[in-house]
């Protein structure tokens, strides 16, 4: 049983702490059917965070039925535009009451700094809810001018259906947010998975989602491990779409799983991003630009910049710099105020990132900074890393390593610059750095990426598309595009 006293400042989230973490399946709270619980860690501690229903097929079986009756058959269907747009406002302004309690519970279970998932987080979160209230009221199709004679047609944009939503550890309420308020905006219903690493502010996200007003099956949270519950979710046959993000490996499973009955399918998958400086950029600004591009979120970003190239006679200087940031950067339990960078989501990800840099420092590569295991608080804690004098085929510059980790890269040609950074499976994102704008358009057009930053890097607005080119996914999140995903076209064509 988890010690949970003194671990929060609020009410609400040391209530939830004292409390069974429990699934929400047709409007209400329900044991896993096996009865069986799964252990959620607080990585600045490693110590037991709660007991969380570890849900298996049945669960899912019993959610996507509640969700496709709620979607066929329930009050849903008829709720007006501007009902779905004023019950999201609803749910952005609980969420904003409840800010301090959602950004404790997401820091200890996810790590992060508490500062950060109250501003970035739980403020992004808000803020997107609130944007897509607003397109719920105007999803229009149009008039077709067609060439038969006494016709008249028209579109209509219609609901995709029943949707499952399996999502990430690295930025949780975030992505239940990013995923949810598109398909309430679009009048859809959904079975949520969180990660297994970080449940919790999903279930706090699925009462205020209740105490909005949204009717019973409408959105249905299923908790519990991948194979056991977002498998079957991806292969359900009564599930009309499904949305996911997490690694390209899984990605790629989720799309085999859809197959069965040709569901539509979006991923937000991983990243190796290029962020690339131009000796003519404002360097102070680079520098710092570069470095919150890897370390942000302890690199545990899928758009994370985590090959950073710098034209060579700057080289030596900016990556003084970085790792002077690098190692003045605070890392503590994120529940501390003094918290810059907070440790790692789970003993997993902590061998897998050192055991990267440990394999690459093998290949020849150098750690300018960092390169170790932060030990002896029980924590899962990596110092924040620069490694040099690396080979375009090392694994730590071809794969995504997830961590605060990047690899620093000399070059000395525009033309080389765009081959080599464009020289991946990954095309998330990319970042440019000069003071030439003729050099920065021509970049960001060249460059085989979803975002391209210049001069910035990690600016999110919820009217800017997100999503990957190439094997780093397929569709968009934010802006109308994400809606688009909840929709689909139907012709309407009448004999005048
Ligand atoms: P992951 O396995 O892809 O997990 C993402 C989500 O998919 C989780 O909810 C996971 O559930 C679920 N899942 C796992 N196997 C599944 C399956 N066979 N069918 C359906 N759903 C399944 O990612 P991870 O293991 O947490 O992290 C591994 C690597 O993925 C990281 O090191 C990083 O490279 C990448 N990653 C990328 C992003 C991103 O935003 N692009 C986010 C996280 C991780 P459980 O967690 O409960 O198993
Ligand atoms: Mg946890």
């Amino acid at each position: 049983m988890a010690v949970v006293e003194g671990l929060a400042k609020t009410a609400l989230v040391q209530e939830l702490l004292s409390s069974p973490h429990q699934m929400l399946i047709n409007g209400e709270w329900v044991d896993s059917a096996s009865g069986k619980t799964f252990t959620t860690y607080n990585p600045s501690t490693g110590e037991e965070l709660g007991q969380v229903a570890e849900g298996s097929e049945e669960d899912v079986n019993r959610a996507v039925a509640a969700a496709r009756a709620a979607f066929d058959h329930g009050p849903w269907k008829e709720t007006t535009p501007s009902e779905r747009s004023r019950l999201l406002w609803k749910l952005a302004d609980l969420l904003e009451e409840n800010v301090q309690a959602f950004a404790e519970l997401e820091t200890l279970d996810n790590g992060k700094s508490v500062t950060i998932s109250e501003t970035v987080d739980m403020g992004l979160a808000i803020e997107h809810i609130r944007y897509m209230a607003g397109w719920a009221t105007k999803l229009d199709g149009k008039h077709l001018n067609l060439s038969i004679p006494d016709t008249h047609a028209y579109t209509r944009r219609e609901p995709i259906g029943v949707c499952g939503q399996i999502i990430p550890w690295n930025f949780p309420m975030l992505m239940a947010a990013w995923k949810i308020a598109p398909a309430m905006a679009a009048g859809c219903t959904v079975v949520l998975k969180p990660a297994e690493q970080t449940p919790l502010t999903a279930l706090l996200f699925g009462k205020m989602i209740q105490e909005a007003g949204f009717p019973p099956g409408v959105v249905n949270i299923v908790t519990g491990f991948g194979e056991a519950t977002g498998a079957p979710l991806a292969a359900h046959p009564d599930v009309d779409k499904v949305a996911f993000t997490g690694s390209t490996e899984v990605g790629k499973m989720i799309l085999t799983a859809s197959a069965g009955n040709l569901k539509k399918v979006t991923l937000e998958l991983g990243g190796k991003s290029p962020n690339v400086i131009f000796a003519d950029a404002n360097l102070e600004a680079a520098t710092g630009g570069a470095a919150n591009g890897i370390f942000f979120n302890h690199g545990q970003t899928c758009c994370a910049g985590s090959r950073v190239y710098i034209e060579k006679k700057s080289f030596d200087n900016v990556v003084g710099d970085m790792a002077n940031i690098a190692n003045n950067i605070k890392l503590a339990p994120g529940m501390d105020d003094s918290c810059e960078m907070g440790p790692l989501i789970s003993t997993e990800q902590l061998e897998r990132v050192s055991g990267m840099v440990d394999g690459g420092i093998k290949a020849g590569a150098t750690a300018a900074c960092g390169g170790e295991v932060v030990s002896g608080n029980g924590g899962y804690f990596y110092k924040p890393t620069i490694l040099v004098d690396t080979k375009p085929d090392m694994d730590v510059v071809v794969n995504e390593i997830f961590g605060p980790v990047v690899t620093a890269i000399p070059f000395e040609t525009t033309e080389d610059i765009i081959t080599e950074a464009n020289n991946s499976v990954y095309g998330l994102a990319a970042g440019v750095w000069t003071s030439d704008i003729s050099k920065a358009h021509k970049a960001a057009a060249a460059l085989r990426a979803g975002t391209v930053w210049v001069n910035c890097y990690n600016l999110f607005d919820n009217h800017m598309p997100f999503g990957g080119y190439k094997q780093s996914g397929i569709g968009r999140e934010m802006g109308v595009e994400a809606i688009e995903n909840y929709l689909q076209t139907k012709s309407v064509c009448v004999q005048l």
